[in-house]
């Protein structure tokens, strides 16, 4: 098959752009893959393991003649890294991203991008709890979504090449709007990471208490908790630093629900806890049905 791209470019090397270093490799997509991180020990580390074909000390020589260049840096660092490589962008390249936020980054790289290079911001709604070089495997993306958010006017034919890019890494695609994207992701991501965060805060104060016993009995629920709240602190700290109203907003109707279950138990409502609890159950199944995750006790993470 002849290449999607003939060089891309990594602007980080962490999880992401690990996977998907790995899945163009699997799906022959690319001809050449450069990578560049911000320490000098991940450079070494992605050029100890082979991560991409070529390793360089700065972004600069990084997307130098890259007719693809992926943003794969927290939110936060988007603009500056946008910055630095603006002036060494190849005509005619597409440059994207894969920041948990849409609206931010847009706001962040957008003013950078000369007029001579397509800027379509991506996400792959895929992780794990794990960063950093080696944490990246080839099939993260399998079966997963990753959403679009072109800007007005975007080239086609460039929106339609990174589409097949992330098919061929095994990805189904959707196109959104930015702040669509930011409202549904505060609700089935954003959110619900905080809330892990919180639980497993509570839970830790508890253990003071009760000394072990939290750690010893987590199977009953709250393991799946520590492992969404082990995901990395300065990617979160960005994700609600740049998706605050959304998120305000999720957890404004969270606060009101978890009110409403709380009188429920206070005043013995059987009737109400069981309604919620059924209804709740049935959009776990819709997950399941929609191939999002499997039955399994480990909900389909054992590949990882
Ligand atoms: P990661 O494994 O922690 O890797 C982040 C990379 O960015 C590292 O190479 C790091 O370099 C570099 N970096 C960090 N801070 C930087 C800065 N201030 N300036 C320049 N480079 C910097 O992170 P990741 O999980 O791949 O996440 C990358 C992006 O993907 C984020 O925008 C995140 O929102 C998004 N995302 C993450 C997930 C997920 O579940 N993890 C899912 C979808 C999208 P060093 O190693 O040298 O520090």
């Amino acid at each position: 098959m002849t290449p999607l791209y003939q060089r891309v470019a990594f602007i980080g090397l962490g999880l992401i752009a690990g996977s998907m270093a790995l899945a163009m490799r699997r799906g022959g997509l690319v001809a050449e893959i450069v990578g560049t991180a911000r320490s000098a020990e991940t450079r070494a580390i992605a050029a100890e393991i082979g991560l991409v074909d070529r390793v360089t000390d700065t972004a600069a020589q990084a997307v130098e003649d890259a007719d693809l260049v992926v943003l794969c840096v927290p939110v936060g660092a988007m603009s500056a890294v946008a910055q630095e490589i603006a002036p060494y962008l190849a005509q005619g390249a597409t440059v994207t991203d894969v920041g948990s936020v849409k609206q931010a980054v847009i706001d962040a790289v957008g003013p950078h991008m000369p007029r001579h290079v397509h800027f379509i911001p991506g996400h792959p709604l895929a992780g794990t709890e794990h960063s950093g070089p080696r944490a990246g495997f080839a099939e993260l993306f399998d079966n997963r979504w990753t959403i679009l958010t072109p800007l007005e006017g975007a080239d086609a034919a460039a929106t339609d090449r990174l589409t097949r890019l992330w098919q061929g890494m095994g990805a189904q695609v959707d196109v959104m709007d930015p702040p669509h994207h930011d409202l549904v992701l505060a609700v089935t991501s954003h959110t619900p990471h905080l809330i892990a965060y919180t639980m497993v805060g509570v839970a830790d104060d508890l253990r003071r208490v009760t000394d072990s016993e939290v750690i010893k009995y987590s199977a009953a629920g709250f393991r799946d908790f520590t492992r969404i709240a082990a995901s990395d602190p300065t990617m979160w700290r960005d994700v609600f630093l740049t998706n605050k109203d959304a998120t305000l907003e999720i957890l404004g109707r969270f606060t009101e629900e978890l009110f409403a279950l709380q009188r429920a138990i206070r005043r013995g409502d059987g009737d109400h806890l069981h309604a919620y609890f059924s209804r709740t159950r049935a959009i776990r199944r819709g997950i399941i049905d929609a191939g999002q995750d499997t039955d399994a006790p480990d909900f389909g993470r054992s590949k990882r």
